[in-house]
């Protein structure tokens, strides 16, 4: 493969990763990277709160691929090739130790995006691979001898590409890909918080969170469970980001406006009524201040007044009437949803390259030969914890291995 030409269309955490792993398999291949911005790795800088979650400690494959509302099947033929050891090797080996945190997610111990930044663009230079700023691609043509790319109105010619361009919640982005043949199936967000109508109440309970709620989408059995924060514009925490990223396209069509049931203690009805009577008479004579859920204690307040339970009231004098309204709340207070918010900024696209036009052993093109794709620009998305960094570095790599 030598004197050969790789160009890379974008600087994010896949092009990078995927240029450096070309170079190390095939040191005598020039390879270029093309960037439309006059930065690279933007988002690698701002990912994570700026700490950058590069990956996340997981069992085994099987448990990682439960993490991708999309492209598990794909990703399952490239994890097995290049998965979160191989990453969390490379970069140990590249000098960046990283650590675990309780919950499995996995950030450089520097606690710095800085760090991953400087080691994928010192190994980049070490390297020699050759990084151009401001250099939009724009069209891309293919002939026998290879591609020919219009950059700033510019041809420049190369032997294989990569394109590892990322998502965008707009396909005007995917135009010059579905012009050479490529189906793009349609860009949406993915990831995001759910703002509340009407929320005046709730926004008394600002920063009000729960280790584990429910939550369901109104006629559907569609469910998540997991910690719930409730913020001053609705219901955010790891259960609604996953829901948003499982259900990112039903909820566009939905046009983000839907209704949900809020499941605050996370038993059915049945299980709740079945426990009624050992619970009321454990409470005996004590008052509603006292909650026998382990609820918050504003949220406990705010419930009981919500049923018109007054605080002062002993739990032995309950009406059936509120007790039945209680139950209810508690295993399912409707909520309506009007609009969205990106959670701290972080969003990923739902949507890209169609994967059944994409081989996952090699990250080739089945419509285009010598065209490679790697990250988010591929119809892949997993939810928020180091998932979707672990498909750009895992993708990238495979491709990569390609010119070995
Ligand atoms: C605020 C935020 C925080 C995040 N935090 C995390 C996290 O901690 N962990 C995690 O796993 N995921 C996180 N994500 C998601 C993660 O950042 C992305 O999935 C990942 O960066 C995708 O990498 P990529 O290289 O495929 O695409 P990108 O990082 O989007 O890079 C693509 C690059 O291509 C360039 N480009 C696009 N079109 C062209 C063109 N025509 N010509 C030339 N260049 C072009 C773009 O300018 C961009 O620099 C976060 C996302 C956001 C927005």
């Amino acid at each position: 493969m030598d004197n050969k030409k790789l160009v890379i269309v974008g600087g994010g955490a896949a092009g990078f990763f995927c240029a450096i792993q070309a170079k190390e398999n095939n040191p005598s291949m020039e390879v270029v990277l093309l960037e439309k911005q006059n930065k690279v790795l933007q988002k690698v800088k701002v990912s994570g709160g700026g700490r950058c979650n590069v990956t996340h400690a997981v069992e085994d494959i099987p448990h990682l691929l439960k993490h991708y509302p999309r492209g598990k099947n794909f990703l399952k033929k490239v994890f097995y090739q290049f998965g979160p050891e191989e990453t969390i090797a490379w970069f140990a080996q590249n000098g960046v130790t990283l650590h675990t945190e309780s919950d499995g997610r996995m950030f450089p111990t520097t606690n710095s995006s800085q760090t991953i930044i400087d080691c994928l663009l010192n190994r980049a230079e070490r390297l020699g691979v050759q990084v151009k700023l401001s250099s939009a691609v724009t069209a891309v043509q293919k002939n026998d001898s290879g591609f020919i790319l219009t950059v700033n109105h510019n041809e420049v010619k190369a032997d294989y590409l990569c394109v590892a361009c990322g998502g965008y919640p707009k396909s005007l982005q995917f135009d010059w890909l579905r012009k050479i043949g490529h189906t793009i199936i349609e860009p949406v967000p993915s990831l995001f918080t759910f703002n509340i109508k009407g929320n005046k109440d709730l926004k008394a309970l600002m920063g009000v969170s729960l280790e584990q709620a429910t939550i369901r989408i109104q006629s559907t059995k569609v469910n998540d469970i997991g910690p719930l924060l409730i913020t001053h514009w609705g219901l955010s925490g790891p259960c609604v980001l996953k829901l948003s990223a499982w259900q990112a396209r039903t909820l566009y069509d939905l046009n983000y406006e839907f209704s949900i049931f809020v499941n605050w203690i996370n038993q059915t009805e049945h299980e709740l009524r079945e426990e009624w009577n050992t619970i009321r008479n454990d409470m005996g004579s004590q008052s509603f201040s006292k909650n026998p859920f382990g609820l918050p204690k504003r949220l406990w307040l705010y419930l009981i007044e919500v049923v018109g339970i007054r605080e002062g009231k002993k739990w032995s004098e309950l009406a059936s009437r509120e007790q039945n309204k209680l139950i209810a709340i508690l295993v399912g207070q409707p909520f309506d949803v009007q609009g969205k918010t990106t959670f701290k900024e972080e969003f990923v696209t739902c949507g890209g390259i169609d994967l059944k036009e994409v081989n996952p052993k090699t990250m080739e093109s089945r419509v285009v030969p010598s065209l490679y794709f790697a990250g988010e620009v591929l119809d892949i998305d997993g939810v928020t914890g180091g998932f979707n960094f672990q498909n750009a570095w895992s993708t990238a790599a495979v491709a990569a291995g390609l010119w070995a």
